[in-house]
């Protein structure tokens, strides 16, 4: 007997891609999300471009692609997979604009809008379109999905989404708060509410801590406020991005030092964050162990995201018509127990009350929950999903069956 997966357990699977400027990561997802394939293709255009294919048996294989770009890189990853018969291929697309609040079957007017809307994300949204190009040279028939980051914070009000800046920005230019990470604290707050005994509707704030960082206010289902803003830069302090800065930062570096607006741009996405501030590293990892052997930077980096952290989770509760619990996921969120306690520590005020070992139980992708029967408020760490979600939306947005085929 064995329980290894077959080739015939991919039933009915989706392709999900995530096209990035130099990478491609995918997943071939059953309909019924019990097995996966997972690859990754990086280093894209250059001597080193190779895809990392980990196939069923979970064995990797590598397959070098020298100065390979997204077009053969596509073709050798379809290459591997089509003997598995997938029905529909899914694609993350980071920016959707004002445009888009669900996923969308790709259309050459859906394809030409997610090209336009490059000016809002310049580094993802045409690489996200080389991808759906692709896919379609090779397989012309293919019905292709698109789902975007932004679209699950579409339905913030104008409260949260506006900036306090003249109105004609925003009806002439878009200029407004847009979100991102939307899949992922999509995914987490619809499981959480799948997992909680609380009946009625459920007021979530998820927090998405991994290299990028934000949290979300999701109410019923629909994200009322989010972190991020125009570009991922606003909100918490992330791996090596800044999060929230005073505005006038810019202006002021460039009247004393004379810096470039692209140079402020690069040292608050590039140079900031707890990589900034440790000097060392943006590896929560690396972070801790140099606090543990007395770093003081190290030490004040971890303080400082975690007072941003429970500050910002503090702050996005007044979103919540009732507040139902705290969900952490993402790298750091479903791995760093003692970062959990501290941001909660942050948020002294709420009436939460930690069960301290449950917590350092939930590591290495480990769901549940660690809040002590007498907390006022639910904790919950879910390891996020989003291949699976984006699969999910694939198949709606194609009207394809997502029923249980098991
Ligand atoms: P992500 O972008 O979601 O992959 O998350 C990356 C972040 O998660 C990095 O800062 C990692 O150091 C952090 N991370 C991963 N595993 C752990 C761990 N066991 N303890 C603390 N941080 C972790």
């Amino acid at each position: 007997m064995t329980d290894r997966p077959a080739a015939s357990d991919l039933i009915d699977p989706t392709l999900v891609l995530n096209c990035g400027s130099s990478s491609i990561k995918y997943a071939l997802i059953s309909a019924d999300n019990r097995t996966r394939i997972t690859g990754l293709a990086e280093n894209l255009g250059l001597d080193t471009a190779r895809i990392k294919h980990k196939n069923l048996e979970g064995e990797t294989q590598e397959i070098s692609i020298p100065g390979g770009q997204h077009q053969l890189a596509l073709q050798k990853i379809l290459g591997l997979l089509e003997q598995y018969r997938f029905v529909a291929v899914g694609h993350r697309v980071v920016h959707g604009g004002r445009e888009f609040s669900a996923a969308e079957r790709v259309t050459p007017h859906v394809l030409a809008e997610i090209k336009r809307l490059k000016i809002l994300a310049p580094l993802h949204n045409p690489a996200n379109a080389l991808g759906v190009e692709a896919v379609e040279a090779i397989y012309p028939d293919m019905p292709q999905a698109v789902v975007f980051d932004t679209a699950f914070h579409q339905s913030m009000p104008p409260v949260a989404y506006r900036y306090p800046i003249p109105k004609a920005l925003y009806d002439e230019h878009r200029i407004r708060r847009y979100g991102f990470h939307g899949t992922s604290h999509a995914y987490v707050s619809d499981r959480a509410s799948t997992l909680t005994d609380k009946t009625g509707k459920h007021g979530w704030l998820t927090a998405h801590l991994g290299n990028g960082c934000s949290a979300a206010a999701v109410y019923d289902g629909e994200s009322l406020d989010t972190s991020m803003g125009l570009t991922p830069l606003e909100g918490l302090m992330m791996g090596t991005r800044s999060g929230d800065v005073d505005p006038s930062l810019h202006i002021h570096l460039k009247r004393t030092l004379n810096m470039s607006l692209e140079e402020i741009n690069d040292m608050l996405n590039n140079q900031s964050g707890l990589f900034g501030i440790s000097g060392l590293s943006n590896d929560m990892r690396m972070i801790e162990q140099a606090a543990a052997d007395g770093h003081s930077d190290a030490k004040l980096a971890i303080e400082m995201f975690c007072y941003h952290a429970g500050k910002y989770l503090a702050a996005l509760s007044c979103a919540l018509p009732t507040f139902t619990g705290i969900v952490f996921t993402g790298g750091i969120g479903e791995n760093a127990a003692d970062t959990r306690a501290r941001i909660l520590a942050v948020m002294r005020h709420f009436g939460i009350k930690v069960d301290n070992d449950k917590n350092d139980t939930l590591i290495r992708g480990a769901e549940g929950s660690f809040h002590n029967a007498d907390s006022a408020i639910e904790l919950w760490v879910i390891p996020t999903d989003e291949e699976y979600r984006i699969a999910q939306e694939t198949r709606a947005a194609l009207g394809i069956d997502t029923t249980d085929k098991a």
